[in-house]
């Protein structure tokens, strides 16, 4: 799992949050910013399609904070 940066707006800790089954985005705990949203493409979302998502929203986040 790729180690995620402190917020760029209030320094504080992000987590991976799924909105639903398809759609992942790393969101602030405090302030709730988000970052670009990732997502599975396949109602049959294998773990493997997951972490792939999970890693696309971590890197998107990365990037920014
Ligand atoms: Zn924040």
């Amino acid at each position: 799992m790729t180690e995620l940066k402190p917020c760029p707006f209030c320094a504080g800790l992000a987590s991976i949050e799924w909105a639903n089954d398809y759609d992942c985005q790393v969101q602030c705990t405090e302030c709730m910013a988000q970052g670009p949203r990732a997502c599975v493409e396949t109602p049959e979302a294998t773990d493997k399609d997951v972490a792939r998502a999970e890693k696309e929203a971590e890197d998107a986040w990365n990037e920014r904070a």
